[in-house]
């Protein structure tokens, strides 16, 4: 009760202090951590930029001009047309709101990024960091990884999963100096969005993130298609959360990863369950459980036969596209014929997409996909994680630090 006031309250609550915190997030992302960096051209945006080496200002780089910084030795060399130094540290700050444009050694076209650059060594590699507004961030990680031409609630969707996720995961590359990387092990970033429908929709969902019933950030798990059922967090990965629970989706259905086929011989089917699982088939009956297997729902096991089949073996094994699927025998061969792709745990894209074009709103979607989970802005997230701790002291029923 005290845990639904305390929501409530959260939910109402607008101080001019929890925007202001908000407001200020920025988050230091790893560059083109996939590249081996030894050299890269960083060029200002519009407005021109400082360009700050260990601390001491060095001049300006104008938006006609070029800064070329490479590995010298232990320190990382930088020449323009009107500056040349070394330094251990340079930072490249727009005015403004502007950004600077990055071109890597043997890239082809520049990358544009909101936000400033930071470039130091790391293991002899340079290390180039871009600390960014969270919200230019998100907008630029729902253009890499949505693309274009999707509707306006599956972009607000993605948007709020996306400022989640990065704000869950803060601390995964705390050992390798920022926040998040942005290649596909965190979330896609290729520097600044140009899409107008996109930057709508991060801005109609500005600050806001998803909390599950103990206010705690949620981890906003996706796969593409579920193939007409979702899964319990726990039946995957051993671990319960109590809003990624199993749900019925009719919504991807007819979504192009909806359905699957792949067809092996009898021998290599029967081989494969032998080897990996010790199955032999003693009697007619186990011979025909093998061969098949016609599940109703989604199940763990494929059922009738021992020892346990786990399904999400064969999955990984075979590089099935989802552990859904009937076995059907067919003169010499099996055919497995899958339902879905991916780990069918969260949300299903290409049902949200659905969804979305039906006419739901991306809060529909969200409670749809995710159980008993709310929007609550950042800052008062912050705001109440704060004052959590007396709370706790007093009542015992503050929200938990995480
Ligand atoms: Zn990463
Ligand atoms: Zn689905």
């Amino acid at each position: 009760m005290i845990r639904m006031l305390l929501l409530v309250a959260l939910l109402a609550l607008s101080s001019l202090e929890a925007l202001a915190q908000s407001g200020e997030r920025t988050l230091g992302i790893g560059l083109l951590r996939d590249r081996q960096l030894k050299q890269a051209l960083v060029m200002s945006t519009r407005s021109a930029s400082k360009v700050i080496a260990d601390g001491v200002f060095m001049g300006e780089l104008k938006s006609t001009d070029g800064l070329r910084i490479e590995i010298a030795g232990k320190e990382i060399a930088a020449r323009s047309l009107a500056m040349a130094f070394t330094a251990k540290r340079i930072e490249v700050v727009p005015y403004g709101d502007g950004g600077f444009k990055l071109k890597p050694e043997g890239g082809k076209n520049p990358r544009e990024y909101p936000g400033r650059l930071e470039a130091t060594l790391a293991n002899g590699q340079l290390l180039l960091l871009n600390s960014v507004h969270i919200e230019a961030y998100v907008a630029g990680v729902v253009s890499a990884e949505a693309g274009k031409d999707h509707h306006h609630e599956y972009y607000k969707l993605q948007a709020v999963s996306s400022r989640t996720y990065a704000l869950t995961n803060q601390r995964k590359h705390l050992a390798d100096g920022f926040d998040l990387c942005d290649g596909v092990h965190c979330q896609v970033y290729h520097g600044r969005n140009r899409n107008d429908s996109i930057a709508a929709a991060v801005d109609a969902t500005r600050s806001l993130v998803i909390v599950d019933s103990e206010i705690k950030l949620i981890h906003a798990t996706f796969h593409s298609n579920c193939g007409g059922e979702t899964m319990n967090a726990e039946d995957l990965w051993s671990k319960h959360e109590p809003y990624l629970r199993a749900v019925r989706d009719t919504f991807c259905l007819s979504a192009p990863h909806a359905a699957w086929e792949r067809r092996l011989s009898r021998s290599e089917w029967l081989g494969y369950l032998n080897r990996r699982f010790g199955f032999v088939a003693t009697d007619s009956a186990q011979l025909s459980a093998a061969l098949n297997f016609d599940p109703q729902c989604r199940g763990l096991y494929m059922q009738g036969i021992w020892p346990l089949i786990h399904l999400k073996h064969v999955r990984e094994d075979l590089k099935l596209r989802s552990t859904f699927f009937t076995v059907s025998a067919e003169a010499d061969h099996v055919l497995l014929r899958g339902r879905g792709f991916g780990h069918a745990v969260g949300l299903c894209q290409e049902g949200a997409m659905a969804m979305a074009r039906s006419g739901r709103s991306y809060t529909d979607i969200l409670h749809h996909y995710f159980a008993n989970v709310h929007l609550v802005d950042l800052g008062t997230l912050d705001f109440f994680r704060d004052e959590g701790d007396s709370l706790r002291i007093n009542g015992g029923a503050g929200p938990k630090p995480h």
